[in-house]
């Protein structure tokens, strides 16, 4: 584990005791989680639960998806829930103590999917190799199935809440799985401090529904435990929609957390996936972009995420804000949401320390 070296330390304790931002990390394994905590982080405030799906899970969630048959939904769900149990009971012990913001699944539908394209090259290398007639078939089926599902436009299609509202059992899994893991480390005289975020949310509405989820969910597991989770349910503001109706919004949400990477995408229209290709180099030659929006926080998407934070605070008072993309580890991006009045940034590990001192200095220039 790599350690801070002294002098550092020494001006990072110094920064702490300036800094009004709190200073968490983004995080999906207890490895990474006990880095984050080594570099000072107080809590986790992204865990992307779709990192924790790679290889084999993956497999299980297309067969959940692609199966009508009941009996093989349900098994494919149990072997997830235990998967997750395990990832969360890891992740809660290596943070234990601070809160751990676990987001459920967000990806693009397809992400979870076998490609069509492969399936096809596989199919016609079977084809060609005189292949199992049966296995064909079934191939061929499968991709069918799975390209009756492409969507134009995934980024903008079926992923975050409406993932979990289309596939209920999706979020039930998940908090079951979050609320167990809780209660298993609290019976061992631990301290748990999960919270449940719902990501890409655009209406009051689709909060309202999967906030309803998670709390049932969530007592439902404290009673058969006999013990009492207090899980704070809230959500990500990603959306120029979820940002302007912030006030309807945070009457569901116990926090905010600011998804800058598509809140970005989202507000100029830009690809964050294709930022460094196309026009975007030449708008930065040519000074149309002072800068990459994607890295430091635009001035326009930062208006949205102050409008977001005061009209939040109107329908919750309570309401904690967060931010957790990208530029919660850059330096100029973490003084503007000081001057926001964010409660704290949430970056990757590596960045904790930055974060640490732009915070400080940004208090420092307050004064
Ligand atoms: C974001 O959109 O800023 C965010 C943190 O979520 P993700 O990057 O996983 O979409
Ligand atoms: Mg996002």
């Amino acid at each position: 584990m790599p350690e801070l070296s002294g002098d550092l330390d020494v001006i990072l304790e110094w920064a702490d005791e300036f800094r009004r931002l709190g200073v968490r990390a983004n995080a999906d394994n207890p490895a990474d989680a006990e880095l984050s905590r080594s570099f000072g982080a107080e809590g986790i405030g992204l865990d992307r639960t779709e990192h924790m799906f790679l290889g084999d899970r993956k497999r299980i969630i297309q067969t959940f998806i692609l199966n009508e048959d009941p009996a093989v939904r349900e098994k494919a769900v149990n072997e997830l829930f235990e998967a997750q149990t395990g990832d969360f009971y890891g992740m809660f012990k290596a943070m234990d103590g601070l809160p751990v913001i676990v987001r459920l699944l967000d990806p693009p539908l397809h992400e979870f999917l076998e490609s069509p394209r492969a399936l096809d090259v596989e199919i016609a290398k079977l084809e060609a190799t005189g292949g199992d007639v049966k296995t064909i078939a079934e191939k061929r089926k499968l991709m069918e199935q799975i390209d009756a599902m492409s969507e134009a436009n995934p980024m903008l299609g079926l992923r975050g809440c409406r993932l979990g509202i289309v596939y209920p059992i999706l979020p039930v899994m998940q908090v079951r799985a979050i609320a167990t893991a809780a209660a298993n480390l609290k019976k061992e005289g631990l301290d748990p401090k999960p919270e449940v975020m719902i990501p890409l949310v655009s209406t009051v509405k689709e909060l309202e529904k999967l906030r309803k989820v998670a709390v049932d969910t969530i007592n439902e597991v404290a009673a058969e435990a006999g013990v009492e989770l207090d899980i704070p349910v809230g959500t990500m503001i990603e959306l120029p929609r979820a940002a302007v109706t912030a006030d309807e919004i945070a009457t569901q949400a116990d926090f905010f957390s600011f998804g800058t990477n598509d809140l970005t995408q989202t507000t100029f229209g830009f690809s964050r996936d294709d930022v460094e290709a196309e026009f975007v180099p030449q708008y930065l030659a040519e000074k149309l972009l002072p800068y990459n929006p994607f890295a430091t926080i635009d001035p326009g998407v930062a208006k949205l995420v102050k409008m977001g934070v005061e009209l939040g605070h109107e329908g919750n008072p309570d309401l904690v804000c967060g931010v957790c993309g990208e530029h919660g580890g850059d330096p100029d991006s973490v003084k503007m949401f000081h001057k926001i009045g964010l409660d704290y940034v949430s970056c990757s590990p590596y960045r904790v320390p930055l974060a640490r001192l732009a915070a400080a200095q940004a208090a420092l220039a307050d004064k």
